[in-house]
């Protein structure tokens, strides 16, 4: 699962490299694609449900599973989120992070380091002796609603491992000491997913996109965990 993080982190890095105005989200998902292929890896979202792409990139209000299309061009101010599996010697890894295409806007970085942040909360929750999956999720709101942003509800993080999402579910929101036991040697993704305005979503007529109904901005940071004798270790994170 070390080596399926690592690549899945690679690829991310490999996409963000091309991040910039005047580039479709189509480009960037090529750019995974080899990245991942190259290291002997599949792209695990490939074909997952019938997804049409390597990575879900998703544009400012698409909250996840935004389609890479030619037809969408990142511009000046948007924030991107690059979600990634890979898959290699029978696991997978699943990891995200939100970038900004060249200078935007005050509240959008606030956002975006808000759910990066919100996720060091959680994961700092999952390390404790006795954790449940209900302290990741507390954790993760508590910290976000502090900041006025709000998490989303209908999506959640989840057990990785041969399949990409296992169980348990593993909420962005919950109460501690609640909710099933985390335990040694288990791997989950933690991944907020965080608005700025309202918490409720909306799906698309693509079947895929899922959107903030309100169309405000939304962020997603996400790594795979183990939880390991030493503490937590996160396996997708290169950089
Ligand atoms: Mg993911
Ligand atoms: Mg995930």
């Amino acid at each position: 699962m070390r080596i399926a993080g690592r690549i899945t982190g690679e690829a991310i890095l490999a996409g963000a490299e091309m991040i910039r105005p005047g580039v479709s989200t189509k480009a960037i998902d090529e750019k995974i694609r080899h990245t991942i292929e190259k290291a002997g890896a599949k792209p695990s979202f490939l074909g997952y449900g019938g997804f049409p792409g390597s990575a879900c990139i998703s544009v400012n209000e698409q909250v996840i599973h935004g389609i890479p299309s030619y037809h969408r061009i990142l511009e000046e101010g948007d924030i991107v989120k690059l979600d990634v599996g890979a898959y290699i010697d029978g696991f997978h890894g699943d990891s995200a992070n939100t970038f900004p295409v060249g200078k935007i806007s005050e509240e959008a970085q606030k956002l975006i380091d808000v759910t990066r942040e919100s996720f060091f909360r959680g994961l700092e929750a999952a390390g404790k002796e006795g954790a449940r999956v209900g302290d990741i999720g507390a954790a993760v709101d508590g910290y976000v609603t502090s900041f006025g942003c709000t998490t989303v509800k209908k999506y959640v993080g989840h057990g990785v491992g041969a399949d990409l999402h296992e169980d348990p579910n593993v909420p962005n929101f919950g109460r501690p000491g609640h909710g099933p036991k985390l335990c040694r040697g288990m791997v989950i993704a933690i991944e907020p997913m965080i608005n700025l305005g309202r918490p409720e979503v909306r799906e698309l007529s693509d079947g895929w996109t899922v959107v903030t109904a309100d169309g405000s901005l939304s962020a997603h940071y996400e790594h795979t965990v183990a939880l390991t004798e030493n503490g937590p270790e996160m396996l997708t994170k290169v950089d």
